[in-house]
């Protein structure tokens, strides 16, 4: 049975069970709808994945519950762009190990409160010596904001008339309409009505007296209130010794906030050099490509994300895709100057900000062509990076009006930066790797890397042999490999008929033909000689390594040329076949066989193809 059913099914026995049993007043039957209780909470909360990331110092040790980072879950239905992906997942994984922290805006407007919350001991101090100081007032209190209200958040009481945990809302009742008026100095009511309703009192008709002073710390302000049970209790001194004290507790919190604030930073800086790094270790283009999905994935969280990079003025490739219908983005080439597309004028303009998307009509992405995806998405965002000298653009889209924090796409975007010039490198690396393995003319491999692909395929054909052996098997008629020499009929005469360029241009469609014709990555074709290539056909019938290499001495004999004077031309290719490990043992051996095989195919009058072994 399918685990979902489990699911639904257990409850759905037990639960009329355990009311049962409950109702009989059975033990039995209440611990099994305790545990029921226990399976839904934790099956409500399944896969939320948050982590709880532990810090160090005091403070820290104090705040541990916001420290949060929320892992995007993967979903199983998106195609899988990557070929990297894991190493992707690493960043992750790595973070979270590592304890560094990167909180987005909402969660440090939480830290915040937090900090807040553990200074309450603090002010409580302050306000004990205060009173003191403030010709013993009945009670003391401090209010400090919470949303658009005040939260009572210290209390030094002589009566304990105060009321717990009491908010005041702005400009509702005595204090709330007072406080309305409050600037930066204290206000003080030396006769207050007995019909006056004190909220924050248990009791009414007690408080004759007070001073109200303002307490400011950053954006945020709260006040001071110390009142008295009969009038005329204080002095205009004692209201300007309540201010100072209110002014205390807001350099206090003040501080306390840049010190988090400067905390914060540096564990977002450690964070960051930690992401460059791992880029840094990246083995390829590719890894670094699906990393910085990732990154984005993982801080801005997007619900679709599409990576592009422009080749030229007009022509430009989307490299990356993911989220809600990325699939028809992947490796789609579209015009980053089609000012008709959203990501044409980012491309054209660079606006950097959250735009809405229009909700009457779909405005097209990236070509006119693109499946729509209706009004689901509400706001957007482009961050430009440049790829050494070409234009690229991360296009994030949401499905929130207002989808992107600026804070935190200025952080990412920070980083991405950084990662554009690895990227740079790696891809300059990989071309000139590229180009030291590559024929110029024909963009083959060369001699060389021939040399190496031959190698390499003999280790993998003989591993094959081996576990053929091992397994008893009796050999079939299967040879692991074919080897192909092959060369052009009458070339010189091409080229001295028709110049020396025309038989470029035939060597290259030539060479195009060859490479097209074999399967990518299992099989290699290679420019052996002048006018001389190599083919290597892994795990292949002498008969289908025979119809293949045919079929392609066909191809080549039906092209059609166009030589400088406008006359119609074809050429046509000779082909030698040699198979391991039937016709040789070593690599070397084979390919003497295969030449063997090629010398008797233009002695048998060219255009043809020749196996070494005529047994097949
Ligand atoms: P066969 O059918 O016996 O192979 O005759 P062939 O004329 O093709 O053979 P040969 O080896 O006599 O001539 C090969 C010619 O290929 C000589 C050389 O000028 C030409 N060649 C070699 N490399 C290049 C090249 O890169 N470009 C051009 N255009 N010609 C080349
Ligand atoms: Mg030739
Ligand atoms: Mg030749």
């Amino acid at each position: 049975m399918e685990k979902k059913y489990v699911k639904i099914l257990l409850p759905a026995i037990l639960a009329p069970l355990a009311i049962l049993f409950h109702y009989q007043k059975s033990m039995f039957g209440d611990v099994v709808f305790l545990l029921i209780i226990v399976f839904f909470v934790c099956w409500i909360y399944r896969g939320q994945n948050l982590i709880i990331i532990p810090r160090s110092s005091n403070l820290k040790r104090k705040t541990t519950k916001i420290k949060t980072i929320k892992i995007p879950t993967i979903k199983s239905s998106q195609p899988e762009p990557s070929i990297a992906k894991e190493a992707a997942e690493e960043i992750v994984k790595n973070l979270q190990q590592k304890n560094y922290m990167i909180l987005t805006d909402k969660e440090k407007g939480a830290h915040w409160d937090k900090i807040i919350t553990d200074m309450d001991l603090e002010i409580k101090r302050i306000i004990s010596i205060a009173s003191i100081g403030a010709s013993n007032p009945t009670n003391i209190l401090v209010f400090l904001p919470e949303n658009e209200d005040y939260r009572l958040r210290a209390v030094i009481s002589e009566n304990n008339c105060v009321k717990n945990n009491v908010l005041i809302e702005k400009g509702v009742g005595f204090i709330g309409a007072t406080i309305k008026n409050l600037g930066t100095e204290s206000i003080l009511l030396n006769n207050i009505d007995q019909s006056r309703e004190i909220s924050y009192m248990k009791e009414q008709g007690l408080i004759r007296s007070m001073i109200i002073a303002p307490v400011i710390a950053v954006r945020s302000a709260g006040f001071l209130i110390a009142d008295k049970t009969v009038q005329n209790g204080f002095t205009f001194e004692d209201s300007k010794k309540l201010e100072e004290t209110g002014k205390v507790i807001g350099n206090m919190l003040y501080h306390a906030y840049l010190s988090e604030q400067q905390k914060i930073k540096m564990e977002e800086s450690d964070a960051l050099r930690f992401i460059v790094s791992d880029f840094v270790k990246s083995a390829n283009s590719g890894e670094i490509l699906d990393k910085m999905l990732k990154t984005v994935e993982l801080f801005l969280k997007p619900d679709r994300v599409t990576i592009s990079v422009c080749e030229n003025e007009n022509s430009a490739k989307i490299y990356r895709a993911s989220g809600h219908e990325s699939e028809q983005f992947i490796n789609m080439q579209f015009n980053p100057s089609n000012r008709e597309t959203i990501v044409g004028l980012l491309y054209q303009d660079h606006w950097e900000t959250v735009h809405e998307f229009s909700q009457k009509r779909y405005q097209f992405r990236y070509d006119e062509n693109e499946k729509s995806a209706g009004n689901k998405f509400k706001s957007y965002y482009g961050i430009p990076i440049s790829v050494n000298t070409s234009k690229g653009l991360i296009f994030l889209e949401s499905f929130q009006q207002d989808g992107f924090s600026q804070n935190e796409i200025n952080r990412v975007s920070e980083i991405l930066q950084t990662v554009c010039i690895i990227l740079y490198k790696t891809q300059n690396l990989e071309k000139q790797e590229e180009l030291a393995i590559r024929d110029g003319l024909t963009g083959l491999y060369n001699k060389r890397q021939f040399q190496v692909l031959l190698k390499t395929t003999f280790t993998r054909s003989k591993r094959l042999i081996n576990s053929r052996s091992s397994s008893g098997r009796v050999e079939q008629e299967i040879s692991p490999l074919a080897l192909v020499m092959c060369d052009i009929d009458h070339f010189k005469k091409l080229n001295d008929t028709h110049g020396h360029q025309f038989g470029d241009e035939v060597l290259k469609k030539v060479s195009k033909t060859l490479d097209t014709s074999i399967r990518t990555d299992v099989d290699y074709a290679a420019r052996y000689g002048g006018e001389e290539f190599a083919i290597i056909l892994f795990g292949i019938e002498p008969s289908a390594a025979y119809e293949t290499i045919d079929r392609i001495r066909k191809t080549v004999a039906s092209i059609e040329f166009k030589s400088p004077k406008g006359e119609k031309v074809r050429t046509s290719m000779s082909f030698g076949i040699a198979m391991y490990n039937k016709d040789a043992e070593r690599e070397d051996e084979l390919i003497s066989k295969a030449d063997e095989a090629l010398y008797r195919s233009k002695h048998g009058g060219r255009n043809m193809v020749s196996m070494y072994s005529s047994e097949y």
